[in-house]
């Protein structure tokens, strides 16, 4: 947005700055840089600019620019620090949504952070707009936009197309006012909306229609041993198929990440556990922030998905209740945007 308004950007700046510091050095007889080489025992890197004429002068004159002031310290010896102890719930969580239920799946510990300690992650303040806000003006653009016109073929593509236009406009208006960034990220949404026509009207030529959207679901399932847990959830969008209901989750993501995410059975729980809730004949997410929208499609039957996370959730829930503990295993890629891993000690 910047490099269209003609403004500066990222790359000017750093262009300014590197042209300011040879200044610096060009006019100065004698120049002394110093950095904190060392953060605690871990290695902290200069400037490239800085490596890039140490480099040079190596190789020009045989001689290491950098005088290093003492010896690398060592980190100081001693016990490691303990790790908590595996905690456990008072019994099995008596309402569950899909997400609570990822948290879980990811790392146990994890959840009953959030969930066992109420410790979910502080509200900031955002003063810009951000990318879940725009997921949920563009959830709600869609959903207005499909109650008002439920059969597509029924108008042509230019009225569609100025329809979608008009309700984002409308949907972005008020954030307008005061928040300039909602600007851009209404001016990436628009950038999409011919993809989207395109995807959506094919989809209906194809024999899928549009049923509902944005719709809450609650299901009470049933645990071994007796009880149960109520699982609850909104769907995005709900389609009638040829072979029967079809769920939609709108992503404001690209298909590459989505594809990665349904990848490994197991690993997202959102479909499956959405078909626990709804049951359904297929089940979908749609990749709406790329070149061209298209659905990706969970790579095996939904029912037998289903059917798998609902024992192994039912399988879980039953251990809690019976006192499992909750450990602290997430995965490396988990634990790097993790909030509780100060808590879990996890190196
Ligand atoms: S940092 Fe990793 S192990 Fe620790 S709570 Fe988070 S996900 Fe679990």
């Amino acid at each position: 947005m910047r490099q269209q308004l003609g403004l500066p950007g990222e790359r000017q700046r750093h262009a300014e700055v590197l042209a300011d510091l040879i200044d610096v050095l060009a006019r100065s007889g004698r120049a002394l840089v110093t950095w904190q080489a060392w953060r605690t025992a871990e290695p902290n890197a200069g400037s490239p600019w800085l490596e890039r004429l140490t480099v040079f002068h190596r190789l020009a004159y045989g001689d290491d620019l950098v005088r290093r002031a003492g010896p690398v310290p060592v980190a100081p010896a001693g016990p490691p620090a303990p790790t908590p102890a595996a905690p456990r719930l008072a019994g099995a969580p008596k309402r569950l949504s899909a997400s609570a239920w990822q948290a879980m799946v990811d790392c146990p510990y994890r959840f009953f952070a959030r969930h066992g300690l109420g410790l979910g992650e502080a509200e900031e303040v955002a003063e810009g707009m951000e990318k879940a806000d725009y997921g949920e003006r563009v959830h709600e653009i869609l959903r207005r936009f499909h109650a008002d016109h439920p059969v597509l073929s029924a108008s042509p593509r230019e009225v569609l197309l100025a329809d979608l236009e008009a309700t984002t406009e409308a949907a972005f208006r008020g954030r307008e006012r005061d928040d300039y960034l909602a600007l851009a990220w209404r001016q990436r949404w628009l950038g999409h909306l011919p993809a989207y026509l395109d995807w959506a009207l094919a989809r209906e030529a194809s024999g899928r229609r549009w049923r509902e959207s944005e719709t809450r679901f609650e299901k009470e399932w049933p645990l071994p041993g007796g009880g149960a847990v109520t699982l609850y959830g909104r769907l995005d969008r709900i389609d009638d198929g040829p072979a029967g209901p079809e769920l939609l989750d709108y992503k404001t993501q690209n298909r590459s990440v989505l594809r990665s995410r349904l990848k490994v059975a197991g690993e997202d729980v959102q479909l499956p556990f959405y078909g626990l809730l709804a049951g359904a004949a297929e089940a979908g997410l749609v990749a709406l922030d790329d070149d061209r929208v298209e659905l990706v499609a969970l790579p095996r039957p939904l029912a037998e998905a289903s059917a798998e996370e609902g024992a192994r959730l039912a399988a879980t829930l039953a251990a809690l209740a019976a006192g499992a503990p909750l450990p602290a295993h997430g995965a490396p890629e988990t634990c790097r945007r993790c909030e509780m891993r100060g808590l879990c000690r996890r190196p």
